[in-house]
């Protein structure tokens, strides 16, 4: 087995690293002798969550006849595109070749979610004519997640074992002339739940491989009466959990590792690492392809043009290299970095909008633009395309709402843009799948207000508060889960005591859970509210100062929201998205701050 591995490790290192000796591998199956009317076909086998380090340790005679290579998946950590390391978010990102902040898919629930993005399924049968695919899920909500595409499909199982799944995948290949065939294989990943690393994973892998086999000895069959030329595709969804290999879904090396086999030798970007990257976390996994190279790859094969406006995340691992390794230089977001040898030029887009034109192998633009909302940049070069989505500048936190109790530990945050955060604090993260609109389903006579939310606050007996910039509040249940009959109204001296000559300045409002409460005024006031009394303290509001809030005091006028945390600690979220952490004990700001609300201080709270 050692030696195995050895050789096994050599031959991967030998097909990345040696290019123009590919005319000498075996290529399976043969194409030497193509022609203009040859049809290209396509054969992708998905096998989940199979770790890609194993198939160099075990038998897999079947993978070995393909090229190889490590990639990636789970977008890029930090930006929007970052999405889990699971099943729903992978298989949609290989279907649609574009990452969660396009797709829409965050997490497994296939009820819930289902791909914005059009899939390889729409692209081929609305830009080539005369097509037929084929579609077969062992899981089959990866059907659900592209049911708006669905009824494009011409065959389609789902559901049953990975034996009847090759199965039907042989008789489809075999008996019919389709021109793209997926099929999906899980049990590799339900064995890898049941029992981790170990014998029982391997000889999981090593049965999916005899079931690639078969397919691939359908297309050998074909391949003998037919003039066709498949591109025969293998990739998995997401690796696992280095430890023990049960589980999956976070963002770590193995679990973002996955492969691309492919029968076709590939270009540069499938065969050759790129290590000097502005970002190289994950110890350079970023180099390798993204698991959203699959569908330009197919489109290519099958003679597809390749629309800018499609905004394909990745190039295609086949033909002339299109733009590599597409990433944000800065934590800004308006930087662009890529990697071309082209002597053409890279189009530079945003928003699909042509803004520029400049050498493909500048590898770099910075967009000096003050942008409003989001911005898609897409880069054209050599006739494929790449795209990467920036976080919204503007965006700001305006409001948090404690939501703490014994059950579940959760805040939530309103923001500028009319979404809503809900965040877990013991995960310390954001849940799946927000941001949400805030609307009248999500929260219940609130969605009608979105954009005048300026402070939100827990009260006792399960009452939340939202104050709004025309002087007027809202009494939220949170047991009912809706806002209370008769509001909004407007703050006054009976409902407020002591608020309304105030009532349209409030920007942040906090619950000391010390029957105090904090309203902080956008002129760098405060007003403590006796919650036993129901009244303003007498005496406010005052000016916040180092002496009554040490450390905050230059920040008095950039307030923008605050949250009461934990028995220890408050957060104030100021308006250049920075943070300040309140010790309520010491009373004092905690040292070393503000600092950036971001993926890695507050984790998706402004994605
Ligand atoms: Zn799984």
């Amino acid at each position: 087995m050692k030696t195995k591995l050895f050789l096994k490790l050599i031959f991967l290192v030998f097909l990345i690293s040696i290019a123009g000796c590919e005319e000498n591998l075996p290529t399976y199956p043969n194409n030497t002798s193509k022609q203009t009317s040859t049809h290209k076909k396509v054969l992708l086998v998905g096998i989940d969550g199979l770790q890609f380090e194993r198939i160099a340790a075990l038998n897999t005679p079947n993978l070995d006849k393909l090229h190889i290579s490590k990639a990636y998946t789970g977008g890029i950590k930090g930006n929007l595109s970052h999405q889990a390391t699971s099943s729903g978010p992978g298989w949609t990102s290989i279907l649609t070749g574009v990452w969660k902040d396009k797709h829409g898919v965050p997490n497994n629930s296939s009820g819930t979610y289902k791909s914005k993005a059009k899939s390889i399924y729409r692209l081929i049968k609305e830009n080539k004519n005369n097509t037929s695919i084929a579609s077969i899920a062992t899981w089959s909500p990866i059907h659900e997640f592209l049911q708006n595409d669905m009824s494009l499909v011409d065959y389609q199982n789902e559901g049953g074992s990975d034996a009847n799944s090759t199965n039907l995948g042989v008789h489809q290949i075999s008996n019919s002339n389709h021109d793209l065939v997926f099929i999906h294989l899980d049990n590799v990943d339900i064995v890898g739940h049941a029992s981790g690393f170990g014998s029982a994973y391997d000889n999981a892998i090593i049965a999916a491989d005899q079931q690639l086999g078969q397919l691939m000895d359908a297309i050998t069959q074909r391949l003998a009466t037919k003039n066709e030329d498949w591109l025969i595709m293998v990739t998995t969804d997401h690796g696992r959990n280095s430890n023990g290999g049960y589980s999956h879904g976070g963002t770590t090396e193995s679990e973002k590792t996955i492969f691309i086999g492919m029968n076709k030798p590939g270009n540069q970007e499938f065969k050759s690492k790129i290590s000097n990257l502005p970002n190289t976390d994950f110890d350079g996994l970023y180099g390798y392809p993204a698991q959203t190279s699959i569908v330009p790859t197919i489109l290519r094969h099958m003679e597809i043009n390749i629309e800018t406006n499609w905004q394909l995340s990745s190039a295609p691992l086949i033909g002339a290299d299109g733009p590599r390794k597409l990433l944000f230089v800065n934590n800004n977001q308006n930087e662009l970095f890529w990697v071309s040898n082209s002597e053409s030029n890279a189009e530079i887009y945003k928003n699909n909008q042509l803004v520029t034109t400049v050498p493909a192998s500048q590898g770099n633009y910075l967009d000096t633009a003050t942008n409003d909302g989001k911005t898609t940049y897409t880069i054209r070069i050599e006739e494929s395309t790449a795209s990467i989505e920036s976080r919204n500048q503007n965006l700001k936190i305006i409001a948090c709402l404690d939501w703490n109790d014994m059950l579940n530990n959760r805040a939530y945050f309103f923001r500028n843009d009319g979404q809503y955060i809900r965040y877990n604090k013991l995960k310390d993260k954001t849940d799946s799948g927000y941001p949400k609109e805030t609307n009248n389903s999500s929260w219940p006579g609130l969605g009608a207000y979105k954009e005048l939310i300026t402070a939100a606050l827990k009260w006792n007996n399960h009452k939340g508060y939202f104050f709004l910039s025309d002087g007027k509040y809202l009494r939220y249940d949170m047991n009912a889960d809706k806002v209370d009959k008769g509001y909004p109204t407007l703050i006054n001296n009976n409902n407020w005591t002591g608020l309304e000559g105030w009532r349209d300045k409030i920007i942040g409002a906090v619950n000391w859970n010390n029957n105090k409460a904090y309203f902080f005024l956008n002129d760098g006031t405060y007003i403590r509210y006796s919650i036993t009394n129901d009244s303003a303290d007498p005496g406010y509001p005052r000016s916040i100062n180092n002496s009554n809030w040490p450390g905050l005091g230059s920040y008095a006028t950039s307030i923008s929201s605050v949250i009461d945390w934990d028995s220890k600690y408050v957060y104030f979220f100021l308006t250049d998205n920075t943070y300040i952490k309140y010790d309520k004990q010491k009373d004092a700001t905690v040292s070393g701050y503000p600092k950036n609300v971001d993926d890695t201080t507050w984790p998706g709270i402004l994605n």
